[in-house]
């Protein structure tokens, strides 16, 4: 998959920051502005740590996503905070056989004979239809979960950390999960404060609300939930 950062909030941190310290403070919108970046970054933080995240919608990050599967996309756009467009498959025709295969189809030769020929009939029949006269949009229904998709999505920093706690746990799909990662490195470069404490709740509160204790992260220490 390839994730990339097109487009975001200009200086998002400073903008939420502005918005933080307003909050809390006398002053008028156009003396705060005038405050340095150290003190607003310091307020950002405090006010992020009482747990008023209204101030980091503020700040918006648009991803284009590609080489994902239709798997993925499903489960993406469930977050409905967010704004998306995605490939159409009723106006893209889709010649070769592109999809995803999972690492545990990969590791065995044998399954992952299976699957390359199973795609490649799915593949056939898609291509045979079309030349029968069916269109795309109905060609379609044969593709698998595991078709390639290219998306563009839109969230607000506020969403973004909710989609960190779900989809960088463990406990999502593999798949979601590197997209959430690589999503998370690709916005701290840009917004690290307001990132710093993103991730699955084992990482960035000590919980686990799934508390599952076979997984590799659940936190040594007790559960406070
Ligand atoms: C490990 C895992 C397993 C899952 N398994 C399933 C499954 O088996 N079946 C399934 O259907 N889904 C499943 N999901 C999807 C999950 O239930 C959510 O739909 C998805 O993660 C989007 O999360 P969200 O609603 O918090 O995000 P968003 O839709 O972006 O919403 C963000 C927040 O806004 C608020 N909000 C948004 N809309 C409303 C609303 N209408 N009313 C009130 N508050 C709202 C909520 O506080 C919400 O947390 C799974 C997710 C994960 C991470």
């Amino acid at each position: 998959m390839e994730v990339k950062i097109i487009s975001h909030t200009p200086d998002p941190e400073r903008v939420c920051a502005i918005a933080a310290a307003l909050t809390h403070s006398k002053k008028r919108p156009e003396e705060i502005e005038k405050m340095d970046d150290d003190s607003l970054r310091n307020i950002l933080s405090h006010v992020m740590d009482l747990g008023h995240l209204s101030v980091v919608e503020h700040a918006s990050f648009t991803f284009a996503i590609s080489g994902v599967s239709r798997a993925l996309t499903h489960q993406l756009v469930r977050h409905r905070i967010a704004s998306y467009s995605q490939q159409s498959q009723r106006y893209v025709r889709f010649e070769d056989a592109e999809y995803v295969m999972p690492p545990s189809v990969k590791k065995d030769e044998n399954l992952k004979r299976r699957y390359e020929d199973f795609m490649k009939k799915v593949w056939d029949e898609y291509n045979h239809l079309i030349d029968e006269g069916i269109p795309e949009e109905d060609a379609r229904y044969v593709l698998p979960n595991a078709a390639k998709t290219n998306i563009i999505v839109t969230m607000n920093a506020r969403s973004l950390l909710n989609f960190f706690e779900m989809r960088c746990c463990m406990h999502a799909q593999w798949e979601i999960r590197e997209l959430a990662w690589r999503m998370l490195n690709e916005v701290k470069k840009i917004a690290p404060t307001i990132f710093r404490k993103a991730g699955p709740p084992c990482k960035t509160r000590g919980i686990c609300p799934e508390k599952r204790e076979d997984c590799p992260w659940y936190p040594k220490k007790k559960d406070p939930m």
